[in-house]
């Protein structure tokens, strides 16, 4: 299990992604946005500094 951050490049949020798979080989993600809504290109952020809205594990 691997922990990235991402950042919805519509409205910005940063959010924290769980997946089992690497995705150092990306600099972007298209994925969901639940703050948006839908679909978004989302950058990859490794400052671990970053604000973090943990959106997911609010369930
Ligand atoms: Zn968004």
């Amino acid at each position: 299990m691997s922990r990235y951050l991402l950042r919805c490049r519509e409205c910005g949020t940063v959010w924290e992604l769980r997946v089992s798979y690497s995705l150092k080989d990306f600099q972007q993600l298209y994925h969901y946005c639940s703050v948006c809504g839908k679909n978004t290109f989302h950058d990859i952020v490794r400052n671990e500094s970053a604000e973090v809205h943990d959106i997911i594990g609010n369930r």
